[in-house]
């Protein structure tokens, strides 16, 4: 397992820090709670996908690309992190966005991430939910392909083997952390969407032979066909990083406990966890998927799932700018209210 072989543009700020929570510890009675801050990863506000763009990019940069296209919901850090990551390498980015939630204020559809989709210079185009994105990104390519562009189009979320690598170098990342610090981890958490992210990571916490279990917790899939897809994903990025078969379906878990109403619909516990990480340890989560793996971290410190002296690190990936464009889910903050009661 060699990184170096893959072609990359450091971009990204690396080494993320690694930090103990002592704070949110405390107040869930242990286990020992840290951090890595891939939230801050320096691109446009941060978040995982920056990690997977460092390879992904390389490759649209060596096809000769001048035109990067994906898709992904409204307030999609994904599609924020592209057109970011195109306005860097000088490269006109293209973005398909899926209303899967149907909101339709103002803030949802125009600020948060959407602000800087178009601040970055990218231009955007709405889909009705439930379509078949994938397949409606390959057409709109072709569109442009026929008008003479050279055009790049990445999956969802990033996440192919390419986009892997990214994850694959995270788990690297935080082992040398972790081993230059004498600091043992018993647990891995972290939220899973499209999967490149938990694939990458199990790659590589696997192809070191690390032992420390990892658990997705899912913001939109059932449990069954959430730890597929990270299975099938991490199956092909082992075979391109030249480690076939180094992770078996029971190395893959999701908990999907925590998605609520569905993808993009903060829950209760999603809320909660938000305001935790932010009154507690003034980190902001985001209401789509930091929230609810911090929600499903929570919930189960609270039910005993981890003991009390284990050392769990909760990869945070980011998504904070979303918040500004679910101010709906935070209405009953903006009251003024006097501190002395
Ligand atoms: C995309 C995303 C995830 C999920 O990562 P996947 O690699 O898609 O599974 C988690 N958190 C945030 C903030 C994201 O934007």
């Amino acid at each position: 397992m060699h990184l170096s072989r893959f072609p990359r543009v450091h971009l990204a700020h690396l080494p993320t820090p690694l930090e103990k929570l002592d704070r949110l510890s405390k107040e869930l009675g242990g286990p020992e709670i840290w951090i890595k801050r891939d939230d801050c990863t320096g691109l446009s506000t941060g978040g995982n996908k920056t990690r997977k763009l460092e390879f992904l990019m390389a490759e649209a940069q060596q096809q000769g690309a001048d035109l990067v296209m994906t898709q992904g919901a409204t307030q999609s850090n994904h599609a924020r992190q592209t057109a970011a990551f195109s306005a860097k390498l000088g490269m006109d980015c293209h973005l398909l966005l899926e209303d899967r939630t149907g909101y339709e204020d103002s803030n949802y559809n125009f600020n948060g991430n959407v602000l800087l989709d178009h601040l970055h210079g990218a231009t955007t185009e709405t889909r009705a939910g439930g379509m078949d994105m994938h397949a409606e990104m390959e057409k709109v390519a072709e569109t442009i392909r026929a008008s003479g562009k050279k055009v790049f189009t990445i999956p969802g979320g990033g996440s192919n083997p390419t986009g892997a690598l990214g994850y694959v170098n995270c788990a690297l990342e935080l082992l040398s952390q972790a081993n230059n610090q004498s600091l043992r981890i018993d647990h891995i958490v972290h939220a899973t969407g499209s999967a490149g992210t938990q694939a990458g990571l199990i790659v590589g916490l696997k192809a070191m032979n690390a032992n420390i279990p990892l658990l997705g917790v899912g913001v939109r899939a059932p449990k069954e066909a959430q730890e597929n897809s990270v299975f099938k994903l991490a199956e092909a990025t082992a075979e391109k990083l030249g480690c076939p078969g180094v992770v078996q379906r029971g190395d893959v878990v999701a908990n999907t406990d925590y998605v609520g109403e569905g993808y993009g619909f903060p829950a209760p516990s999603t809320i909660e966890a938000i305001k935790m990480f932010s009154q507690l340890e003034s980190i902001l989560l985001d209401p789509v998927y930091s929230g609810k793996g911090a929600a499903g971290l929570i919930d189960l410190i609270r039910k005993g799932h981890f003991s009390k002296n284990d050392r769990v690190v909760f990869l945070h990936t980011g998504g904070a700018a979303a918040l500004f464009g679910y101010t709906r889910a935070f209405e009953d903050l903006m009251s003024h209210s006097s501190p002395v009661a």
